[in-house]
């Protein structure tokens, strides 16, 4: 009998290793189960789909299981939920949703990807038919068939992560009155507050109402309960961010590590012999902090995803780690950071010096240039780059990729002064904002010694 590798859940992280074992191992029996209608879907297109930017939800979808069982002979079973995993007996129980019926499964691999899911906080209300999380396809099925079916005039956004302002963005473009309740003092706590109220105040410009250091105390029909009083809502979505699906794979004595994520060498093997994991479901090496960390992004499901594979697939592949790179957008406002911000460094332990530069996205005079704001974080003694962050108009974000690539090589912004950039006045100034953040914090570390 062919050997069996059995995956469990079809999104970026396990249907990549799928597909990359699949093509080094011909011979390999491949059993996709994913317990949801979609498989191999781009999530990160939700908030685009619920704002009318994106018509039709089957465009998020790349590869359908009808193409994953034709073209790749992996044999792709949706609506298939495994409810429970045996290591000793190497089988998996699973819930076939389609035909009401429950079987098991054996295999010899077993690749575990299956997501993270939206923090439903565990307050009176919390399962109203009206109040939503964004992680999946289907996900995104429900909450359009709620809007559609209920046009809300009054929407309400629960936490001010990358998901929550996206979401609120698109409520607004979709007609609705939109507030966004968040209990920090400040949205986007991945930013340091004072980059993050440049984004508060653009979404206060756009019409959001944004109300911080208000905490959520409850549900009820039409409206959420707040610590400041009630806020009207027709409908709610959560953007308190996610936590790891990793229950199946620790119940079943496989070692968790960061928040609760599974724990992975760097190779996504797991404790158990046999057993990988990749995507949101597992944690993954912070480069910067030397910290393991839980990051869901699709950025690192794909990579980690690829990397199982090739392993599951008999190669040899390791995924190094992160930096902490994420972008977003908020209405016209470009939102980017990479590495640790000031806060992250303090609490981490560094010496460190914090700059922040004035720019603008194209040379000052050319036609459509852009306001763009660039703070970086240095280690005092050795120049070190630490981190950086952007928030500005279009054009600003995607600069933080130098910054990332600074990180992963370990430059010092005396190293990233005479990075050889590339300059035309429709592209940036002849000093780059990048470059002029760099100089800046020089010359901070420079008089910190
Ligand atoms: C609204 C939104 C916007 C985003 N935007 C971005 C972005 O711009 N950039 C970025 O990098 N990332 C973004 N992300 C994050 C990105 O989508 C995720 O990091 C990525 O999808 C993770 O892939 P995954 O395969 O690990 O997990 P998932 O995509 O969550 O897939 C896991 C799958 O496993 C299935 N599953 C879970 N348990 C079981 C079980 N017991 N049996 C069978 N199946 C199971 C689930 O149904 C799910 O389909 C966004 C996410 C959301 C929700």
């Amino acid at each position: 009998m062919a050997e069996r590798l059995v995956v469990i859940g079809g999104d970026a992280g396990g249907m990549t290793a799928a597909a990359m074992a699949r093509r080094l191992r011909p011979d390999l029996d491949v059993v996709a189960l994913e317990r949801g209608a979609h498989m191999s879907y781009s999530a990160c297109g939700i908030p685009y789909l619920v704002a009318g930017d994106i018509d039709d939800l089957d465009d998020l979808v790349v590869v359908t299981p009808d193409r994953f069982r034709a073209e790749y002979n992996i044999d792709a079973r949706t609506r298939h939920e495994v409810t429970a995993l045996d290591l000793d007996a190497r089988q998996v129980e699973v819930r076939d949703h389609e035909h009401d019926r429950t079987y098991k499964l054996g295999f010899d691999t077993l690749l575990v990807a299956t997501g993270a899911r939206p923090v439903r906080p565990d307050l009176p209300g919390i399962d109203g038919d009206t109040i939503h999380g964004v992680q999946t396809l289907d996900d995104a099925e429900r909450l359009l068939a709620d809007a559609d079916r209920r046009p809300p005039r009054a929407v309400t956004v629960v936490g001010g992560g990358y998901i929550g302002l996206e979401m609120a963005e698109a409520f607004v473009r979709r007609g609705a009155a939109v507030t966004l309740v968040e209990a920090a003092p400040e949205v986007m706590r991945t930013l340091d507050t004072d980059m993050a109220a440049m984004v508060h105040k653009a979404m206060e410009a756009f019409g959001i109402d944004v109300r911080t250091g208000v905490a959520v105390e409850g549900f009820e029909p039409g409206r959420v309960l707040t610590a400041a009083g009630p806020v009207e809502a027709d409908l709610v979505v959560l953007g308190l961010g996610v936590q790891p699906n990793s229950e199946l794979a620790g119940d079943a004595g496989v070692a968790l590590g960061a928040r609760g994520a599974i724990s992975v060498n760097r190779r996504q093997q797991t404790s158990a012999d046999g057993v990988w994991a990749a995507g949101d479901c597992c944690d993954s090496f912070h480069l910067v902090s030397q910290r393991n960390v839980h990051v869901a992004l699709g950025t690192v499901a794909n990579k980690q995803g690829r990397v199982a594979g090739i392993n599951i697939g008999g190669g040899y592949a390791t995924f190094p780690g992160v930096v902490g790179t994420a972008v977003t957008k908020v209405c016209s406002t470009e939102v980017a950071r990479t590495g640790l911000t000031e806060t992250e460094a303090a609490r981490d332990g560094f010496a460190y010096e914090a700059v922040t530069i004035e720019s603008t996205t194209r040379a000052g005079y050319f036609p459509g240039t852009k306001p763009i704001t660039v703070k970086v974080v240095a280690e005092r003694d050795t120049g070190r780059l630490l981190g950086a962050q952007i928030v500005g108009e279009e054009g600003a974000a995607k600069r933080i990729d130098v910054f990332a690539t600074a990180l992963t090589a370990r430059l010092t912004v005396f190293d990233m002064i005479s990075l050889d950039l590339s300059y035309a006045p429709p592209f940036s100034s002849v000093w780059d904002p990048v470059l002029v953040a760099a100089r800046k914090a020089v010359e901070a570390v420079e008089r910190g010694r």
